[in-house]
């Protein structure tokens, strides 16, 4: 990229601006609202350095809406501009690559509006002339008047103003009528100037009067020029912190707690992160974290500027050391957006972890509604995980809750298998899975529960976080299967019993459409269940997980398998299995023996063919095969 500077005509410019910036045209205001506030923080400024003698007399801002001129004026009681600043500020618009920038960024109006400091001009998106009258509190000045139709031509001259400020006056063009509504602009302020830190006023105060709303004659200021997190926390009581909370989101219940965010080097940020009691998502999306650049509001989309987990919060961070004004891309790259990001997390996990430490009934009572936000920060933010693995808590199906270290405390004696792993066991559903729960209870078990949406791949990031700890859920296989202590013994059947059960039983399942039911057959203890209905944990772990992430489709599309689980030491059972092998035997029985014997005669050909004593043992062999499969369907019937 060429790098320069030249002197850029308003004729290049402004159709630049009414073209691309049409559709985000409504910023003109926070530009000129903004200008005039720093014009008038600049004053205060040198009054205060006793740089400006004079009385600084009313400092408010005003925008007034004229109809029947066709008007809009932003008026302010700051610095204003002489005839030098106006054509050093106003009249040269000095930026490089213009071209190739505005290429760029053509869809994007705050980027160009930023990069240019084309603040002021962006008055033209919507007026067909624009009018400045100034005076400047520089002494003996005289005041100004400049104007400009959007063509390169502007004039300047003498202004009867006596009084010390600025003006800018819109002319309103015909397609942008809508701004000169002031409910439109009281829309507008709202949204952009509302914790501005100089009264804005625009409108009168209305009261009730004879059935309906009607104007007073006093001013209405539009914005909260002290919001709470321009304070100390010091300062503030929880009171403070919720009628802001609710100033910021009306109608939303109360947040289950704060961050109040302040930090003046490497960079300056300050803030308050509410955590919101998250209902459904589409909460979180329209009530975002909104972005303010001393107390402008820029924008609430903070992608990258948070880390993603944090879009679950609601509140608001002021910085004017993130620059709002680029692309997203760039936003990502930024160091400085970086570090803040990093910062903002460092201050969520240990603001965390002190309510852990100093209230932990409190936490605990909080718990089930920050887990969805604590887990995919964990999930997401490998330093925020590292963090969490000291606060985050287990609930069990009693309702207790356990760290990661008391948990582990807990069942390493009773849970450990003969391999050494300590199994957690889980449910997804405690009602559902009330036997299984059951079963594993009576064994001294603990069943954790992990309703979540996220916990499937919760369960796996803890499984690689954790040491020799693998997590179960408790109706993925019988309970002895789960946490094996020893070699068990396997189920007493032979080859033939267990054809005549496994026929047997799969009859019996029902058919279910993308499901499918395997036999198999434990010797589990007499006194347990019969028959148990087990889905094994890993097919089911990769189908949630694929309806979460795309390019695993492939498992979703897979049948949920589930296995019957016969347990042969059960009475009923084996009573099933003498009286169907008695049953049987007589027809199945001789088709077994022939099955055997064409199975050796097959054994003795090969041995045969091997040795190559026998040229015509390939034939004969495959009739035999043909014969034992026969058999064999004969059997399966
Ligand atoms: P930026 O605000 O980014 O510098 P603008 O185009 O909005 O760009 O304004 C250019 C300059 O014009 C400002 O920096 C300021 O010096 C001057 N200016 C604009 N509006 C006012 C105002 N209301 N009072 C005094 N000076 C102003």
């Amino acid at each position: 990229m060429q790098k320069g500077k030249i002197g850029v005509t308003t004729e290049n410019i402004f159709p630049v601006i009414k073209k691309f910036l049409y559709s985000d045209n409504e910023i003109f205001l926070r530009e000129l609202v903004s200008n005039a506030i720093d014009a008038t923080q600049k004053i205060k400024t040198l009054s205060s350095f006793g740089d400006f003698k004079g009385t600084l007399g009313d400092l408010n801002v005003k925008v007034t809406v004229d109809k029947e001129a066709g008007t809009l004026t932003v008026s302010d009681h700051g610095i204003g501009m002489t005839a030098d600043d106006i054509e050093k500020y106003i009249n040269q618009i000095a930026f490089s690559g213009a071209e190739e920038f505005l290429a760029k960024y053509k869809d994007n109006a705050n980027a160009i509006i930023g990069h240019f400091g084309l603040g002021f001009y962006s008055a033209f998106m919507v007026a067909k002339k624009v009018v400045i009258r100034t005076l400047s509190y520089k002494e003996g000045a005289e005041a100004v008047r400049w104007e400009c139709d959007g063509s390169p031509e502007f004039t300047l001259e003498p202004d009867d103003r006596k009084t010390r400020g600025t003006d800018i006056i819109l002319y309103i063009d015909d397609e942008s009528k809508e701004f000169l509504e002031q409910a439109r602009i009281d829309t507008l302020l709202k949204k952009y100037c509302r914790f501005l830190p100089v009264p804005v006023i625009s409108g009168k105060e209305q009261e009730w009067k004879d059935g309906k709303m009607v104007d007073t004659d006093r001013d209405r200021v539009i914005n909260n020029i002290e919001p709470q997190w321009t304070k100390k926390p010091a300062e503030l009581t929880d009171k403070d912190y919720l009628d802001f909370y609710h100033e910021l989101y009306p109608g939303q219940e109360d947040p289950l707690f704060w961050i109040h965010l302040n930090v003046d080097y490497p960079f300056t940020l300050t803030g308050i992160l509410y955590f919101p009691k998250i209902k459904n998502n589409f909460e979180i999306t329209k009530n975002r974290i909104q972005l303010y650049c001393n107390q402008v509001f820029v924008t609430d989309s903070v992608e990258g500027v948070v880390p993603e987990f944090m879009m679950l919060l609601q509140g608001v961070i002021d910085s004017p050391d993130i620059p709002l004004n680029v692309s997203r891309s760039y936003l990502q790259s930024d160091s400085a957006v970086k570090k803040i990001s990093t910062y903002i997390t460092k201050k969520v996990a240990s603001r965390l972890e002190d309510l852990f430490k100093t209230d932990r009934a409190g936490f605990e009572k909080k718990w089930d509604d920050i887990k969805l936000f604590i887990v995919y920060g964990m999930l997401t933010d490998e330093k925020f995980c590292e963090a969490a693995m000291k606060f985050m808590l287990l609930k069990d199906t009693e309702g207790k809750y356990f760290t990661l270290d008391e948990y582990k405390v807990l069942v390493e004696a009773n849970q450990t298998d003969k391999d050494g792993n300590i199994v957690y066991l889980y449910t997804t559903d405690p009602v559902a899975q009330y036997d299984f729960i059951k079963t594993a209870n009576d064994r001294g078990y603990n069943v954790l529960v992990l309703d979540g949406q996220l916990d499937s791949h919760f369960v796996g990031l803890l499984e690689n976080k954790l040491e020799k700890t693998t997590f179960v859920r408790v109706d993925s296989d019988v309970i002895d299967n789960l946490i094996r202590k020893d070699d068990r013994k396997a189920a007493d059947l032979t080859p033939l019993q267990r054809d005549i059960m496994t026929t047997m039983f799969r009859s019996q399942t029902p058919e279910v459409d993308k499901a499918q039911f395997l036999v198999s057959f434990e010797a589990m203890a007499a006194s347990d269940q019969p028959v148990v209905i087990t889905q094994n944990e890993y097919m089911r772990r990769m189908k949630e997980m694929s309806a979460l992430q795309p390019g695993m489709a492939f498992y979703g599309e897979l049948p949920d398998s589930y296995n019957l689980v016969v347990n042969t030491e059960h009475p009923l059972v084996a009573g099933i299995k003498d009286k169907a092998t008695e049953a049987l035997e007589a027809t199945v029985k001789p088709l077994a023996d022939k099955v055997e014997a064409d199975n050796a005669e097959i054994s003795k050909l090969r041995e045969a063919h091997k040795a190559g004593t026998d040229a015509e043992s390939d034939q004969k062999v495959k009739d035999l095969e043909k014969e034992v499969a026969d058999s064999l369907s004969l059997i399966h019937i």
